[in-house]
């Protein structure tokens, strides 16, 4: 755990020891209540496993672990009995556990640096700009040029030739994500050594072999990835983006649940793994969450005071645009048909409290990326991942009228590679279309915060830029620029480079969507009269009417 989770982790502990009194309190009273009962009704005895089943999620969930064991011994032998509403033969056996249930919950809790959720939050902590990768190999040759191409697009690399190394670097600062160069297996076993499977760093080996026997030995040795050489760059650069992807994505988790102690730990322990969360402990809140906080999933508890999950599940799956959001019960309930019935509603699993933390983290952040998977189908371009062009024109609307609001300048920039068609008749269109994830992938990379870089259109790419004015714009893309005409693309042994030109237009001095976008157009189409490989603003579009205006007069 960093050390602010295990500050908030202290503190809900503390906060739950202070509540443990009055639960056990509650279950004592109500147990007392149903013994003393003449009639055959026992209307207490729904109660009690609610209660009991509180506390085995809770208590476990923060630490406190034999009373949880206890809570859900109750609910065990009690539960059976709602139905019947008669006592169960084990009453000697309840009468103990809730006689001692005091006792129980004098023991102390797990510490912090038990739980091992810390492991996966690794990855995530990077707040930093650049992305941390370290490269193993004992021939540094072998690899240079795979370093350069990660340095070009920005990653910090740090190149270390063993085990010994790696392990002091280790210690140091956890990477990203770590590349190990394999010309035989010993070095993988050296490694393995230092670097832990679940240590959150994912392990990509690049192998010489690539017969079953070498495969299944890099799976042993927890790999998350195998390449055989020579490795396309492309595949790795893809690789990486995708593993940026997930640790970036911050997906959004809406918990529901009316245990709120409990609720902020899922809480915390989702937020450490990157998510963002919101919590609903009232379910007529539901539907207005849903559509301020757009969730990627929905983690669900199955009872809570009012209605119970299914019916919360059926009631958001009645909206059309909730149909496709996944929806997670996390719940006590061991019963498998009542599970079955549960996942009927249109729910998507059910996960079992309590629920190991890194457990939890992986099955939501799993499917919220489908999720986003999907939706990024329908707005974003499959070659680059980038915005579409019918969304970028929403995304521009949405700015310059955020921008009219809050009357701050807005720049948009257009992107045009040089040249293109060249690259395409001399290396073919596969390669090409490599040289335009190479320019998404930059962009990307760059603009991640403002996330409204779009292909335009074939080799043509937009970007929105809040708050910038046009000095500026013009300095970070001419940046990108001179990072792209550096970067060397690959095909087959032959590396190439190539340039882009840019248009930049500002708001407010062009205000409307087409406007702007008509001035970031000729603004380009003066940078590649002006010999390509250049970055022009409207203010010099503007000179240059004026020149030629008074060339006319
Ligand atoms: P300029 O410097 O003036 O921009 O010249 P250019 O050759 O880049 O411009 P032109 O518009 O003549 O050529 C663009 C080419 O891009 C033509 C088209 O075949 C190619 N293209 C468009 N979409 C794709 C794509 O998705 N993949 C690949 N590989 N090529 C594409
Ligand atoms: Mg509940
Ligand atoms: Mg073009
Ligand atoms: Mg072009």
């Amino acid at each position: 755990m960093r050390p602010s989770q295990v500050k908030k982790f202290q503190e809900q502990q503390a906060k739950f020891a202070s509540s443990v009194a009055k639960r056990t309190e509650r279950i004592k009273t109500l147990w007392n209540k149903i013994q003393s009962q003449t009639s055959s009704e026992f209307c207490e005895l729904e109660e009690l496993v609610m209660e009991a089943h509180k506390l085995a999620g809770t208590a476990t969930t923060l630490g406190f672990v034999d009373l949880g064991e206890c809570g859900r011994e109750i609910e065990v032998l009690l539960k059976p009995h709602i139905e019947s509403q008669t006592l169960p033969a084990a009453i000697d056996d309840i009468d103990r556990l809730i006689a001692g249930i005091d006792d129980i919950a004098k023991i102390e809790p797990k510490r912090p640096d038990d739980f091992t959720f810390g492991e996966v939050t690794l990855l995530h902590e990077k707040d930093r700009t650049k992305q941390l990768v370290y490269v193993v190999a004992e021939n540094p040759d072998d690899v240079s040029e795979m370093v350069k191409q990660l340095q070009y697009i920005d990653y910090e690399v740090i190149l270390l030739e063993t085990a010994t190394q790696l392990k002091d670097a280790l210690y140091n600062k956890a990477p990203s994500v770590l590349i190990v160069d394999l010309n035989d297996f010993q070095l993988l076993d050296d490694i393995t050594r230092v670097w832990r499977k679940n240590s959150g760093i994912p392990l990509v080996v690049l192998s010489k072999t690539e017969c079953w026997e070498s495969r299944l030995h890099a799976a042993k040795a927890g790999a998350y990835t195998f390449f055989h050489k020579p490795v396309e760059y492309d595949d790795i650069l893809g690789l990486l983006d995708s593993l940026w992807e997930t640790n970036n994505a911050q997906y959004r988790v809406l918990i529901v649940e009316d245990d709120r102690t409990l609720a902020e730990h899922y809480s915390i322990v989702l937020q450490g793994a990157g998510m963002k969360t919101s919590i609903v402990d009232n379910p007529h809140q539901l539907l207005d969450e849903l559509g301020e906080f757009h969730p990627d999933l929905v983690l669900m508890d199955l009872y809570m005071p009012e209605c119970s999950g299914v019916e919360a599940a059926s009631v958001i799956r009645q909206h059309a645009s909730n149909t496709n959001v996944p929806i997670v019960y996390l719940s006590g309930e061991t019963d498998l048909k009542l599970q079955m019935k549960a996942l009927q509603v249109g729910a998507d699993d059910f996960l079992t409290k309590p629920i190991n933390d890194l457990h939890l983290t992986q099955a939501v952040s799993i499917r919220a990326r489908r999720f986003r998977a999907l939706s990024a189908m329908m707005d974003r371009d499959s070659l680059t991942g980038l915005l579409n062009h019918s969304n970028l024109k929403m995304a521009l609307e949405r700015e310059l009228s955020r921008a009219r609001r809050h009357k701050s300048p807005v720049s948009f920039v257009m992107i045009d590679i040089d040249y293109f068609k060249s690259i395409n008749d001399k290396y073919g269109h596969p390669v090409g279309d490599k040289v335009i994830k190479g320019v998404a992938r930059l962009l990307n990379y760059r603009f991640r915060k403002t996330d409204t870089s779009a292909r335009y259109g074939g080799e043509e790419f937009a970007l929105i830029l809040p708050d910038t004015p046009a000095d500026i714009a013009l300095r970070l893309i001419d940046e990108i620029r001179i990072t792209f005409a550096k970067t060397p693309f690959s095909n087959g042994p032959e590396t190439f480079t190539a340039t882009l030109s840019a248009g930049i237009a500002t708001f407010p001095e062009f205000d409307s969507t087409e406007s702007i976008i008509e001035a970031a157009d000729s603004s380009l189409y003066l940078a590649k009269e002006r010999g390509r490989n250049r970055v022009i603003t409207h203010v010099e579009l503007g000179e240059r009417h004026d020149s030629q205006e008074k060339n006319t007069a």
